[in-house]
Order: C-alpha cells, then sequence, then structure tokens
C-alpha cells in the first residue's frame, strides 16, 4: 500500500521506478550464475544515488542519512538487494570525516560520478575475527611507501571496487598499549594492487554476494594513501559503525516488508480446503506478528536516525536498531517460507532467494552477540565478558 506520509516520499517513489526494471528474474539469474548486478549498480549510480550522502562540493547531493535510508530500503522493499553497493554509503564517510583536503578532492568527486567505486572495505580477518584489534596485517612505512604484507577475509566487493579502506597495523604491538591503538587506515588503489602484491580470491556463499579474501604480499601503498593520522585506524572505522548499522537496519525492514507483503498476497489468494488460508488464524497470527515486529524495528531504526542527525552519538540506538531489524527480517523471511508452504522454496517465488540474502545480517556487519555484549557492558554496566 502506498504511503505518502512516508518521509522522503519523492525519492522513494524514484527508486522503486528504477528498481521495477530490474525484477526477481534479474536477481535470480545473478543469484544462480553467482553473477554480480553490474546493470543494477550502473543504474543506480548513473542515477546519483549512490552519491546521496557525499557533499554537494565535492559532487554529490549532500543528503542526509534518512535519505540513504530511505533509498536502500526502497530497493530492498523491492525485492533487490544493496548489498552488492550499499558500502559505498558508509565507507566514503571515512574519508569524508577523516581524510585531507587533497584527498577529498582527489577522490570523492570521481566516487560521485561513478568515475571511481569505493565499494570495498578490508578489516575482517580469518584469525581475529570480531576481534579487530588482534587483526595481523602489517603495513610498514619505508621511505616514501607502506609495504603491506597479511590477508584479509569476507572483503565483499573487492572485485567490483577501485578502491579500499584498508585497516592495518602500523605500529607493533606492546604491553603498554591497547590493542586496538597502532592500527590505520589505508586507500588501496586496487587498479594497481591487483598483481602487484595484491590477489583476490572469491569466497562461494550461500546467497550471492560477492565475497572475496584478500592476500597482501610486500604490496606498496604511497605515503599518502594514509587516511588521518598514522594509529588511530581503530577510532576512525568506528566512527563510521553508526551510519553502517543504521543503513543494514533499513535494508532489514525493506526485506521485512517484502516478506510481509509477499506472505499477506499469498495468504490471500492460495486456497486449501475451499477457502484461503489466510482465513486461518494459523496462518494470519504469524504473518500479523512480523508485520508488529518490524513496525517496532523501524521505530527504533528512526530513533537512531533522528539522534545520528542531531549529532549525537546514537552507539546504542544504532546497534539496537540493527538487531531488531535483523531480527524482524529473519523472523518475517521465516514466516514467508511457511505461508508459502512448499512453494517457498522454489526458486521462481525468490522467497528462498531473500531467505538467504536476509539470514546474513544476524552475522554482518556485525553479530548480535557483539551487540548484546556492548549493550550489556555500556548501557546496562554489567562486567565485560571478553
Ligand atoms: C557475506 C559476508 C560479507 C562480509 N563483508 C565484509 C566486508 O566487506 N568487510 C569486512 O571487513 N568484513 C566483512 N564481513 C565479516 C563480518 O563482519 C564478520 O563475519 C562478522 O563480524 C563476524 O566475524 P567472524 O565471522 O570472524 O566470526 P567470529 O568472530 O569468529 O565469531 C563467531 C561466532 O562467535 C560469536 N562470538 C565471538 N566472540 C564472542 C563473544 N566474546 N561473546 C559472544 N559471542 C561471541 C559471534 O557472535 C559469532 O556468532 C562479511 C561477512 C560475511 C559472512
Amino acid at each position: 500500500m502506498e504511503n505518502t506520509s512516508e518521509t522522503y516520499y519523492d525519492i522513494r517513489q524514484a527508486v522503486a521506478k528504477l528498481c521495477a526494471d530490474f525484477s526477481g528474474e534479474y536477481w535470480r539469474k545473478l543469484d544462480r550464475e553467482a553473477a554480480y548486478p553490474s546493470e543494477f549498480v550502473k543504474t543506480l549510480t548513473d542515477a546519483g544515488w549512490l552519491a546521496a550522502l557525499i557533499p554537494e562540493e565535492f559532487g554529490g547531493a549532500g543528503l542526509p542519512l534518512s535519505a540513504g535510508a530511505a533509498i536502500l530500503e526502497e530497493i530492498h522493499k523491492s525485492g533487490g538487494n544493496a548489498g552488492a553497493c550499499h558500502a559505498q554509503m558508509y565507507t566514503m564517510g571515512t574519508l569524508l570525516r577523516h581524510g585531507s583536503e587533497k584527498q577529498k578532492q582527489q577522490y570523492l568527486p570521481k566516487i560521485a560520478s561513478g568515475e571511481l567505486r569505493l565499494q570495498a572495505f578490508g578489516v575482517t580477518e580469518p584469525s581475529s575475527g570480531t576481534d579487530t584489534g588482534a587483526l595481523k596485517t602489517t603495513a610498514k612505512l619505508n621511505g616514501d611507501h607502506y609495504v603491506v604484507k597479511g590477508q584479509k577475509i569476507w572483503t565483499s566487493r573487492a572485485e567490483h571496487s577501485d578502491l579500499m579502506i584498508l585497516l592495518a597495523r602500523t605500529c607493533p604491538l606492546s604491553e603498554s598499549m591497547k590493542k586496538t591503538e597502532g592500527l590505520s587506515v589505508l586507500l588501496v588503489d586496487m587498479r594497481h594492487a591487483i598483481n602487484n602484491g595484491m590477489t583476490i580470491r572469491p569466497i562461494k556463499t550461500m546467497m550471492n554476494h560477492a565475497t572475496t579474501e584478500v592476500f597482501f604480499d610486500n604490496l606498496k601503498v604511497p605515503k599518502e594513501n594514509l587516511v588521518g593520522d598514522e594509529g588511530k585506524g581503530f577510532k576512525y572505522i568506528l566512527s563510521g559503525m553508526n551510519a553502517e548499522r543504521i543503513l543494514i537496519a533499513v535494508e532489514c525492514i525493506g526485506d521485512a516488508k517484502w516478506f510481509i507483503d509477499k506472505s499477506t498476497s499469498y495468504a490471500t489468494e492460495r486456497e486449501v480446503f475451499g477457502r484461503a488460508i489466510g482465513q486461518n488464524q494459523g496462518v494470519q497470527f504469524p504473518i500479523a506478528q512480523a508485520y508488529a515486529n518490524m513496525r517496532a524495528a523501524e521505530l527504533m531504526v528512526k530513533e537512531a536516525l533522528r539522534l545520528y542527525e542531531a549529532g549525537a552519538n546514537p552507539g546504542a540506538e544504532a546497534n539496537m536498531a540493527k538487531m531488531l531489524a535483523a531480527d524482524a527480517s529473519n523472523e518475517a523471511a521465516n514466516v514467508c517460507i511457511q505461508t508459502h508452504g512448499g512453494f517457498g522454496f522454489a526458486e521462481e517465488y525468490d522467497v528462498e532467494r531473500k531467505f538467504r540474502e536476509t539470514r546474513l545480517y544476524q552475522v554482518a556487519p556485525i553479530s548480535t552477540n557483539l551487540i548484546l555484549s556492548y549493550l550489556s557492558e555500556h548501557i546496562l554496566g554489567m562486567p565485560r565478558s571478553y
């Protein structure tokens, strides 16, 4: 149902119209072939939607985070998946907030125009996982460049990006340091890095996500590509987390709306025992419950956005929004499969694809347990558990 009171109604309408050209069949084919949605990402870029959050002085639309949220939610609500390109909206914030004026002038206008893609974000490593401070990739300064050695895992979109935000250790860990100190952010120009010290290996996953392992073997990165100050990289990455959590949360809200819409239509149309299955409370109640949960999660997303745009630090709200929205979409996905009976498992209905896609957000970019740990320690004042 159309809701004209929704924020950014015009943006939502325009994005929904664009998405209508990318049907279920488009996404199904990509999923089957494990292929990247190049045409969709290009169309989105050409229409300027991926540059929505880049300030006008650098060629973007200069819109607030809530506009970015409206764009990503609509993509997911339409049955598509913004996972192929959403990172550009939040990784560019690292450059915007902590990059030098020269770096911003050099890269942001080209990112805004689509000439350069900043889609890759290299933080997670195989041995350290969620424990970011324990990462092992090093970047040693040698004259006018850093020499990078190590490995990243789950670096999504690396094969479809020109630039990567890379977190590496520039100062060896000593006993007097916190393990989150001594890390730095480098902007890696992947066009030059591939086969010159950087190798990318795709990882096949349960959903089509273009994620990879990236290996660094004495990769040279010019010193001028250091973002901000050396050793403060963890803080810079952390400063972008609220936006990232909120944007992932809205994608989950979009997914939940898609599942609820599909479930409602199917329950109304499908007749068994001579009547619509949706007439049975055993079928309609789980859908109504999923709707109520989605609306509650959506309120937390709105609260996180309100605080973020008021200049506050909504760490708790952004994390809760992500967790509640991921739970709401996961539950709605489950209900949608159940409502569709056997057809929920059939590829042509898109339900099983979206079910696989939305499952990711229980784990990435941060898992539910780590959000609960954050709330326990920082909001409720209980002892740190790890
Ligand atoms: C498809 C996909 C795309 C991704 N894209 C990117 C990307 O582009 N860039 C990037 O840097 N990373 C990316 N990630 C990585 C993602 O952020 C991590 O997978 C996630 O943070 C969890 O880390 P891990 O996989 O190492 O799990 P682990 O850290 O090994 O955790 C495994 C499980 O143990 C639990 N656990 C761990 N420690 C604790 C604790 N102290 N208390 C309670 N429970 C705990 C976790 O909750 C989790 O359920 C991606 C991951 C996936 C799957």
